[in-house]
């Protein structure tokens, strides 16, 4: 299946941080406002618990509450400017404020705040297509966020919507890919220009998140297991993610650019 081939009249996207959208789905993003569909970015948290680099772009080892709200805030600025640059109005974007780094344990205390949330939006916008994050992700945020999406989709009044899932950390398996989205050395232009916006995140792992404007962005099928994760899968996936991460910033620091996808 390719981009032509999906839904896209209403695209609801769901991002666990802001970057999430642009990283995964610009190039559907751009289908889709090219196709006259319309598109909505449900932002899930502020990303305000990413310390290590907060702390390094501003030379600071000790962060409060007001320094973490302040770095939500800038995240959300540059979700709003990520998204302008495809041309998608600020109106889009719906910013959620659930806490970020802690959207596991809400899932495996039988919270569902989230999963209502996720409903009430799909009631609201009616998507066509559902573009959720997949519980094949090594971060535990977006494994959380993929069951709640799953449920809140079964729960939700409407049911029209195709839902596709997608991997940002780690691999969905290449045997597993239910639509490809293939983008135009123009297209592919526009989503690296997207993900540039995000300052915060490229100070660190620039050249990473820029290997991610790629010729092509790959959606898996929507997933019928939403049994909680144990505590040891969720830590064994942050371990695999973090040390990837480490090695690539400490890669990009040294010299040429490998990608890690
Ligand atoms: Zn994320």
């Amino acid at each position: 299946m390719t981009a032509i081939d999906l839904p896209l009249q209403r695209v609801l996207i769901i991002a666990p941080h802001p970057d999430d959208d642009v990283i995964a789905n610009a190039g559907l993003m751009q289908k889709t406002r090219a196709a006259g569909g319309q598109i909505r970015v449900l932002f899930v948290t502020d990303g305000e618990n990413n310390g290590w680099a907060q702390r390094f772009m501003e030379r600071r080892i000790f962060l409060g509450a007001g320094d973490r709200r302040r770095w939500g805030d800038l995240r959300r600025r540059e979700a709003e400017e990520s998204l302008i640059r495809l041309g998608i109005p600020q109106s889009s974007a719906v910013f959620l404020g659930f806490p970020d780094r802690k959207i596991a344990a809400q899932l495996m205390s039988g919270e569902t705040a989230l999963q209502t949330r996720l409903a009430q939006e799909m009631d609201r916008f009616r998507p066509t297509l559902v573009v959720a994050p997949s519980r094949f992700d090594l971060h535990p945020d977006h494994v959380a966020i993929s069951c709640f999406a799953h449920r809140a989709a079964a729960e939700s009044a409407w049911r029209d919507a195709l839902v596709v899932t997608y991997v940002i950390h780690g691999s969905g398996g290449s045997s597993r890919i239910q639509a490809e989205v293939h983008l135009s050395p123009c297209e592919q232009e526009t989503k690296r220009a997207a993900i540039a916006c995000h300052v915060s995140q490229l100070f660190l792992s620039g050249r990473r998140f820029l290997s991610y404007a790629s010729e092509t962005e790959c959606f898996y099928p929507e997933e019928t297991d939403l049994a909680v994760p144990s505590r040891a899968q969720l830590r064994a996936g942050w371990r695999r993610h973090v040390l990837a991460a480490l090695r690539s910033t400490i890669r990009s620091f040294r010299g040429p650019q490998r990608s890690v996808r």
